[in-house]
Order: structure tokens, then C-alpha cells, then sequence
């Protein structure tokens, strides 16, 4: 029987795809990859996905590992060789169990991170892991790319808040990992190594992740800011005064937030006068575990002292849940009206928090120097010194001429990143976009572990190949 067949007894017609009804599996978020599959398969359960990886084994077909298809990287689109698996997770997708007295939920890799979060909000806790493709995106994407987002300042990122994993491994075994333990020293972290993988070394299922409690009130604001330098000042302020309560510290330049008003003219920017023109803007939450009084009044103490010491232009806090959202929504636009608006060439870096008014104007003069036509964005996670920092195409610029000048463009950011000690992928991960730079910023020792580990877990390297580490 054909591999093909055995998949369709195996999960039934309906759940292995090919043609035109694969092929909106084939393609990435942002389009810029597309590849071919021998068939997508949508197995139903853990042990469908442990058979299925075992008779892509015997037949020798590589696997592409796919959630909710919003990674930026390109990994969960298969090559163009059409003889790959693609094995979609969004049919597991059942809460498993919560153990309210542990604070954790057990739940299939397919649920979206959404589905995770109503969960946790169903039984007063909160499932802290925040991003804007959260209706989309699953549990199992989110793990397998330790997935970053707004929260993690104050949560850390997904790799801190799972506790266990379940993992169908190379050769279509389980590895049932799903502890709830915060304390667990018995040999190597097995968990951490397929954390962060891109379904490079294992298949996840099912994850136990943590829940905290909810936060008695939360407060948002806005704030016009004169530079980087300033919100850098900001930060420490908000750090010092309230400590593990600063949950989100984000920051935008005016270009982003100004293409997001183009897009979506529903949205405003929440100052009048010339605050409007402020060339950056920070957004900041605070969670309060008193009152939303007491919240308020910390957050306006604090940022009145900010604009009497000049380190902040002007600042608006949320008074409605509403208005709050809104603030949110302007933030999480700024990557969707950058699509709207046009492909640019956007890196997702670290350096040290300290480092980042250096690394923005070093990596605006070098752009402004080389390519004085072309403008840039900048917006991140500044608190956990993630900076998103994007050259967009120049008026009269064509898209190929735009990514004729990519690899010069990431020459040029991402070399400033590194020689300050930075990532060139702070949350995004490698996946096919950035394979071949990889080696350019790790050591030999460091590629030769990794290639070990990937040797040693999937010898015939039929786990997402070519994804992560070259072939
Ligand atoms: P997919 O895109 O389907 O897959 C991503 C990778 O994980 C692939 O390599 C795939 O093979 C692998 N994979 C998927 N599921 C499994 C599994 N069960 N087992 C093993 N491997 C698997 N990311 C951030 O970190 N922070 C952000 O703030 C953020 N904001 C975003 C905003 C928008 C608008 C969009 C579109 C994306 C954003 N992302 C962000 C990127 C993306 O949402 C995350 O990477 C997310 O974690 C991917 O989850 P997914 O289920 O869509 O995974």
C-alpha cells in the first residue's frame, strides 16, 4: 500500500489532503514561501500522530510539523520538493485537565492560544502568554518556536511556562513528559531541548502549562516620548517603582504607528497637539493584585514624576476596559498594517537592554547611509530587549528589488546586533528564512552540538528538514 493510503486508513479520507485542498497548508503567513507536499495529514488524537510518524518512518518521507500556521520564519512550510508530510496539529485540540491547587492545564499541542487562555479565565487564573496571532496560532507552535509576545517581562516567555511536554519522537515513539512539577533534577532537560526546536526533533502533543493568578486590575497608558534613550529611562522609572507588577513594556516609532492610521483609519492615536508628532510612543500595563484605584494612582504618580523630570512628552491611561483595548490594538496593528502596506525587510533582534538606543541609531545611520531612499520601523518588546526593526521599501521600489537587497540589509542590522552581544532572532526562531545565516553567528562548537543533537534524536532527518540547521 502506498504511504498515501495507509494515512488515509489510518485518519480517514477526509483528513489527508491533496491538490487544491493542500495547498492553502503549503504556504507561509507572510507569503513568502511556498512549497509542495506529497499530502497534508490531520490526524485526530496523540496515538494518530505517533502512527503517522512511524509510517512516514518506514517509507522514509520527510515531516513538516504544522499548528497554526503563523510563524514568521517559514518553518512549517514543506520545500518545494513535494515529497514531504505535512502533519497539522488543529485537531487536537481538547483542554485535557486543570489542577487548580498546582495552578496548571494539561492540553492537546493543537488548541490555539486563545482556546488556552478562555480556559484559564473560565476558572479565574490566566494563561499569561500574549501575541497578536493568538486566535490562530496553537499551544504546540507556540512551544515549538518559544513563542515571546507582550507578557514576558513579568511571565517570562512559552518556555517558562510549560512545565511538561508530550513529544511523539523520530521514530514514532512517546515520550510522555507531562509533569507538573516546578522542581524536577533528574537528568537532562528533555523538555528544554524540544522547547524552541521548530519541530526539528520531535512532534509535541500535549503540553502542562502554568497559570497565575488574576490580577485584581490592570491599567494601560500611552506615552509620547522625544527618543529611545527616553523610554530607556522610562523603563527603569517603571521598574523601579513597580516592580514585578510592570507586566508589558512596548515601544513603537511614529513611522509604524503612522501606517497603522493609514490602514485602519478607525483607530486614532489617543493625544491631540503636537504630542501627536512625538517620534516615539511607549505602551506600559501595570497588574495590580489591590484595586484598580490603587493601580490608577501608582500609575499616575509615577508617570507625573516622569513628565515633570522630562523623561516623558505627554501620556494618556486607559480609563475603560475599552479604551485599553484600543491602546492594545493599536500596538498589535503595527506588524499587520506593515503587511498591508507592503513587503519590507524586518529583523527580529536582541541586544541588552541597555545597548538599544546605540543599536537603533547605529542601524539607522548605517541604513541611512547605504540606502538614504528607504525608511525604517521600529517596535518591540523594549523591556525584554527585543527590538523589531524593519527597512521598508522605498517609494518607486519594486518587491524584487526589495529583496534583491536583503541579504545586504541583514548584513548590515544584524552584524550591529551581534557585535553588541545580540540574537538576530529574539522570538521568531530560524525555520528556512534564516538557516543560512545561522552559521554566521554561532561558534563552530555551538553548530557542532546542535547538529549532534539533531543527529542523535533523528538520525534519518526526517523531522522538518532543512529547517533550523542546513542539510
Ligand atoms: P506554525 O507557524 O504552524 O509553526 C511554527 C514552527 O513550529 C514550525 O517550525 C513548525 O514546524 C513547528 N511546529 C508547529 N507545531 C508544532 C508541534 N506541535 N510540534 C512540533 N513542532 C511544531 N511570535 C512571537 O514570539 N511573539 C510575537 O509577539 C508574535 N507576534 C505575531 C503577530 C502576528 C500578527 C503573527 C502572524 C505572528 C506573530 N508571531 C509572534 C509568530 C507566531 O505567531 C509564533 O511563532 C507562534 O508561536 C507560531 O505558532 P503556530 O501554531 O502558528 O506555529
Amino acid at each position: 500500500m502506498s504511504l498515501i493510503q495507509s494515512l488515509r486508513t489510518l485518519v480517514g479520507d477526509d483528513h489527508v489532503l491533496t491538490g487544491e485542498q493542500a495547498s492553502p497548508y503549503l504556504v507561509d503567513w507572510r507569503q513568502r514561501y511556498k512549497g509542495a507536499a506529497l499530502c497534508v495529514v490531520r490526524p485526530g488524537s496523540p496515538e494518530e500522530v505517533a502512527s503517522v510518524v512511524k509510517l512516514c518512518a518506514e517509507s522514509g518521507a520527510p515531516i513538516v510539523p504544522q499548528g497554526g500556521n503563523t510563524g514568521l520564519c517559514g518553518g512549517a512550510t514543506p520545500d518545494a520538493s513535494g515529497d514531504a508530510v505535512v502533519l497539522v496539529l488543529t485537531r487536537l485540540n481538547s483542554i485535557r485537565a486543570i489542577d487548580l491547587d498546582n495552578d496548571t492545564i494539561t492540553v492537546d499541542a493543537g488548541c490555539t492560544l486563545q482556546q488556552v487562555q478562555e480556559a484559564a479565565k473560565a476558572v479565574n487564573r490566566i494563561f499569561p502568554l500574549s501575541l497578536a496571532a493568538e486566535g490562530t496560532c496553537t499551544i504546540g507552535g507556540n512551544l515549538a518556536t518559544n513563542a515571546g509576545g507582550t507578557q514576558v517581562l513579568r511571565y517570562g516567555n512559552a518556555r517558562d511556562l510549560a512545565l511538561g511536554l508530550e513529544v511523539v519522537v523520530a521514530s514514532g515513539e512517546t515520550w510522555h513528559g507531562l509533569r507538573g512539577l516546578r522542581k524536577d533534577n533528574t537528568g537532562y532537560d528533555l523538555r528544554n531541548l524540544f522547547i524552541g526546536s521548530e519541530g526539528t526533533l520531535g512532534i509535541i502533543t500535549g503540553a502542562t502549562l502554568k497559570l497565575y493568578p488574576t490580577p485584581a486590575a490592570q491599567r494601560t497608558a500611552v506615552l509620547a516620548l522625544e527618543s529611545v534613550e527616553h523610554a530607556i529611562r522610562l523603563l527603569g522609572h517603571a521598574r523601579a517603582a513597580f516592580s514585578a507588577s510592570l507586566t508589558a513594556f512596548e515601544v513603537m516609532s511614529d513611522e509604524g504607528l503612522r501606517k497603522v492610521l493609514a490602514c485602519y483609519p478607525q483607530q486614532r492615536l489617543p493625544f491631540d497637539g503636537s504630542s501627536k508628532d512625538a517620534p516615539y510612543f511607549a505602551l506600559l500595563e501595570l497588574s495590580d493584585s489591590e484595586s484598580a484605584e490603587h493601580a490608577q494612582e501608582r500609575l499616575e504618580t509615577v508617570l507625573g514624576t516622569a513628565i515633570e523630570d522630562g523623561v516623558v512628552l505627554d501620556v494618556v491611561v486607559a480609563e475603560s476596559l475599552a479604551q485599553s483595548k484600543a491602546m492594545w490594538h493599536l500596538r498589535e496593528s503595527v506588524p499587520l498594517a506593515e503587511a498591508e502596506a507592503g513587503k519590507s525587510i524586518k529583523h527580529d533582534v536582541s541586544v541588552p537592554i541597555s545597548l538599544i538606543p546605540q543599536f537603533v541609531q547605529q542601524a539607522n545611520e548605517a541604513i541611512a547611509g547605504r540606502f538614504p531612499e528607504m525608511t525604517t520601523i521600529v517596535f518591540g518588546h523594549l523591556g525584554d530587549g527585543n527590538v523589531h526593526y524593519n527597512v521598508c521599501r522605498a517609494a518607486g521600489q519594486s518587491v524584487d528589488e526589495l529583496v534583491a537587497l536583503t541579504s545586504e540589509v541583514y548584513g548590515i542590522v544584524h552584524g550591529i546586533a551581534a557585535e553588541m552581544g545580540g540574537s538576530i532572532s529574539a522570538e521568531h526562531g530560524i525555520g528556512q528564512h534564516k538557516v543560512k545565516e545561522l552559521p554566521q553567528y554561532k561558534s563552530a562548537v555551538e553548530l557542532d552540538l546542535m547538529a549532534r543533537i539533531k543527529k542523535a534524536l533523528d538520525p534519518a532527518d526526517l523531522l522538518n528538514p532543512g529547517k533550523v540547521l542546513s542539510r
